[in-house]
């Protein structure tokens, strides 16, 4: 509460009471009367009684206008501590007040605004960050809230039109969030049968990121969907040139458009693959090809030389995995196996697949936009850590 106190002082200056303290202290030795509406708010909030003190305080701020600073900082307190109601009594009481100026009111709207998105009443928030767009007042910062509205109501339509008010006011580029824009509704309209729609949307998702990995990724699922697996190789391969990171992303995909086009030369394209990003999914996919064209001590080589260079947990389960296969050793030997194999698994399970580059933000499964810090293409598999620097040799 001593931060609330702080923030109070320039009410108490405009209330007049510290003014006419100090005069009275100049003139009588520091005795003096003070505001006692003042006083009583200072001691509702020592006393954790808010409320009256809210009441109190709205009281004083209609007496002088020079303290709507201090309200809105009071106001945005109140949110920061989780506390919006009282926000929101605060900013609704400045926003009716008839004497503020255009800007300031657009300021208590705007924050009366964040307090409704707090509060999870993004209908009303709509509404005022619209107003702020119309009056042009702090028009950017509303777009940006009228954004994440939509965005949490995946709007992807309003979305767009956002995205497009604000490209000319912003200095970053709103290319990739504009794709991924394309890229939902192209998802919406897959998950509706409505192929062309998706098409189309998938296009323009290009246009707008032409390096993006997202879109390169979608078309490569529908033409593999559609019946085209001889494309759907051509696309996969675009995604690992534009964003090697997703190269296990697509690799089960890969594999099955492979499988589907009758391509006879998978095993070389895995390892060409495999020499250039070398990470666990592409290993493992490699050694079961292995395994079965050259037998399990091929790949468990390819395994062995792959986890000298990287400390890497899904290498090393597939490893144990084929130890304990192919041992012919006693049972004692193959329990010792086994209980390596089950400590791997334990870690593994816990280990974060992927990681936004942006907040760190860690998952088990692809978020296109950060739950945490809301950007967009940032959530990235996580690679594999190298042990030593060595030329990548692939038996
Ligand atoms: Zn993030």
């Amino acid at each position: 509460m001593i931060e609330l106190l702080f923030l109070l002082l320039p009410i108490a200056a405009a209330s007049g009471w510290w003014l006419s303290r100090r005069d009275l202290r100049a003139k009588c030795d520091g005795v003096g009367p003070a505001n006692p509406d003042f006083l009583r708010g200072l001691n509702y909030l020592l006393e954790e009684q808010p409320d009256k003190a809210i009441d109190l305080f709205l009281k004083l701020a209609e007496v002088n206008g020079e303290t709507v600073e201090t309200h809105l900082a009071l106001g945005s307190l109140f949110r920061r501590r989780g506390e919006v109601d009282r926000a929101i009594r605060i900013h609704q009481n400045l926003v009716e007040r008839k004497n503020l100026s255009a800007e300031r009111r657009g300021y208590a709207l705007f924050e009366l605004g964040q307090d409704y998105m707090c509060a999870g009443l993004l209908d009303r928030a709509e509404v005022l960050f619209q107003e702020l767009v119309e009056l042009d007042l702090h028009r950017k910062r509303a777009l940006h809230a009228l954004r994440d509205i939509y965005q949490r109501e995946r709007d992807w339509v309003k979305c767009l039109e956002v995205a497009e008010r604000l490209r000319p006011m912003t200095e970053q580029s709103m290319a990739v969030e504009i794709a991924h824009y394309h890229c939902e509704l192209a998802e919406d309209a897959r998950r509706k049968q409505d192929s062309e729609t998706a098409q189309r949307q998938l296009m323009l998702a290009q246009e707008a990121d032409p390096n993006g990995v997202r879109a390169a990724m979608l078309e490569g699922y529908a033409a593999l969907d559609d019946g085209d697996p001889q494309r759907a190789v051509v696309l996969f391969l675009r995604v690992v040139d534009r964003g090697s990171a997703y190269v296990a992303e697509i690799l089960p995909s890969l594999i099955d458009a492979l499988r589907q086009a009758g391509r006879d030369d998978t095993p070389a394209l895995l390892e060409n693959l495999a020499r250039r990003h070398p990470t666990a999914p592409l290993i493992v996919s490699l050694a079961a090809v292995l395994e079965q064209t050259r037998g399990a001590e091929a790949a468990l080589d390819l395994l062995t030389e792959y986890l000298s260079r990287y400390a890497d947990l899904s290498g090393l389960e597939r490893q144990l995995e084929l130890l304990a296969q192919e041992t012919r050793s006693d049972e004692n030997h193959r329990h010792r196996l086994r209980t390596a194999l089950e400590v791997t698994r334990h870690l593994l399970a816990r280990h974060p697949v992927y990681q936004c580059e942006q907040c760190g933000f860690q998952a088990r499964s692809l978020h296109w936009q950060c739950p945490s810090c809301k950007s967009w293409g940032t959530v990235v598999p996580v690679q594999p850590e190298p042990i030593a620097a060595h030329e990548t040799r692939i038996p």
